[in-house]
């Protein structure tokens, strides 16, 4: 029986975590799901964790995330310090003693006082001038700059296809090999979604939108109708956005993803010293804290369990800390509508509210259908919610949202008492409840029948199993 945090956790999974072992300690220190970063994989490699992944346990979600289309300097080959002034240009013009941007025709879409970051932001530049295809500007913050980092125009709306070609190739990859998320970089609006369903159409694979940049930003009511999840991408926004509001953004995404009922994921340097060291520093330890106050439905790690030296402990760390302050935290009730009709929202939130004052032992859902679990778990119960369904796709997706633990019954009957009797043995026979418990299960009349009635029950295990 699996009892780590109810808020889970995504690693990312790179050249420190790839082997056998390594996932099958982090899944038992409280992985729910894996990330492949296709920045720094290719289709051979996407297969190949993919397998290792499924091997180590065919419950485990994996998340393909997409390189996109990152702005980086070219044909830099060594270590340049950037101060005073500098020219850039695009990799497409011919203009010497440059910096290469891989944008083409830049100079037409740049404006003066435009700001441009280079390497995550380390290096700040201010556009003085224009003269042809040459952008001159004023270096207002020095640095050394490597080859192949990243530049950043939070300020200029700069168009290219939401996908690359490879882009494209991995998500091919992913849904050959039924993945169970593809997360889109650098999502700029509604439309950017649209044509990611468009590619995995016919699959069960769910969209997250990775929100990291200002569009992004902007555009994010229109982004959240849309997709089936979000990731706020705090590395690249630190960049996009003035840091000192990447914690109020979180907040306000989160309530936004709850009043829904759509999983939100906070990444990005929740426990960065770890890469290096065993323990985390005291603000880090805050930081995982407060995403888990702020109601996040996940958590994620990426060089810290992908390149640095503690992955395992890493993951350890978090669901301790995600479990500690997860003990203090109270029901809180949320009014937006989700995708279910008013009904199933209205007995989703009675059923959590009942869970405290009756009190239940936990909710089960059984259902083939997907929005049930979203529109109870977005008003974060103390109890278990545990998923069952006959779709393994869908009970790894589940595992995306706070608190929903999941139990794969590959033949559930359609009769509702013949499949509640199951899924409760189920549940029961690993362990995790007691002949005298309350639990209240929701349940349609007929369980694949999308549009039969949902029925709620509240009932004591011994009843349900005669005993
Ligand atoms: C981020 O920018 O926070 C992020 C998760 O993206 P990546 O790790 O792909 O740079």
């Amino acid at each position: 029986m699996r009892n780590f945090s109810k808020t889970k956790i995504i690693a990312t999974i790179g050249p420190s975590s790839w082997d056998k072992n390594t996932i099958e300690e982090m899944y038992d220190n409280g992985m729910e799901i894996a990330r492949i970063n296709a920045s720094f994989a290719n289709q051979n490699e996407i297969e190949r964790v993919t397998k290792t992944l499924r091997e180590v346990s065919p419950r485990i979600a994996i998340m393909l995330d997409t390189q996109g289309t990152k702005l980086r300097v070219v044909d830099v080959n060594k270590e340049i310090r950037v101060e005073g002034k500098v020219s850039l240009s695009s990799a497409n013009q011919s203009v010497s003693n440059s910096i290469k941007i891989s944008y083409p025709d830049l100079h037409n879409t740049i404006t003066r006082n435009t700001k441009i970051f280079l390497d995550d932001g380390t290096i700040e530049l201010t556009v003085e001038d224009i003269k042809g295809s040459e952008i001159i500007c004023n270096v207002l913050q020095p640095g050394i700059l490597k080859p192949n980092k990243t530049v950043n125009i939070p300020e200029i709306d700069l168009n290219f296809p939401v996908f690359t070609e490879k882009d494209e190739e991995d998500i091919r990859t992913a849904i050959e090999n039924k993945l169970d998320f593809i997360c889109v970089s650098f999502v700029r609006n509604a439309q950017d979604i649209l044509y990611a369903q468009e590619l995995i159409k016919g699959t069960n694979i769910k969209i997250i939108a990775k929100i990291e940049n200002r569009t992004g930003l902007e555009n994010f009511d229109e982004i959240l109708e849309k997709t089936d999840g979000i990731m706020i991408a705090r590395g690249d926004l630190g960049v996009e956005t003035p840091l000192e509001n990447i914690p109020i953004i979180q907040k306000q995404m989160i309530f936004k993803c709850r009043s829904v009922g759509k999983p939100v994921i906070v990444a990005t340097q929740m426990l960065e010293s770890m890469r290096e060291n065993t323990n985390p520093t005291r603000a880090e330890v805050s930081d995982v804290a407060n995403a888990v106050m702020d109601g996040a439905d996940t958590l994620m790690l990426s060089a810290e369990t992908s390149t640095g030296k503690n992955p395992i402990q890493a993951v350890k760390t978090m669901a301790e800390i995600a479990k500690n302050t997860e003990n203090v935290m109270q029901l809180t009730t949320i009014y937006g509508r989700t995708s279910c009709s008013r009904e199933v929202d209205e007995i989703c939130r009675s059923v959590a509210v009942l869970s405290e004052s009756i009190p239940l032992k936990g909710i089960v859902v059984i259902s083939d259908q997907e929005d049930t679990i979203g529109s109870i778990t977005r008003h974060r119960p103390n109890v278990p919610i545990w998923s069952i369904s006959s779709s393994i796709s869908r009970i790894r997706q589940d595992l995306l949202y706070r608190g929903v633990k999941t139990y794969h019954i590959k033949d559930l009957p359609d009769d509702r008492d013949e499949s509640t009797l199951l899924a409760i043995q189920t549940i029961y026979t690993h362990g995790e409840l007691d002949l005298g418990d309350k639990i209240a299960i929701i349940s349609g009349s007929s369980i694949k029948n999308k549009d039969s009635d949902i029925i709620l029950e509240i009932t004591t295990i011994k009843d349900i199993l005669n005993q």
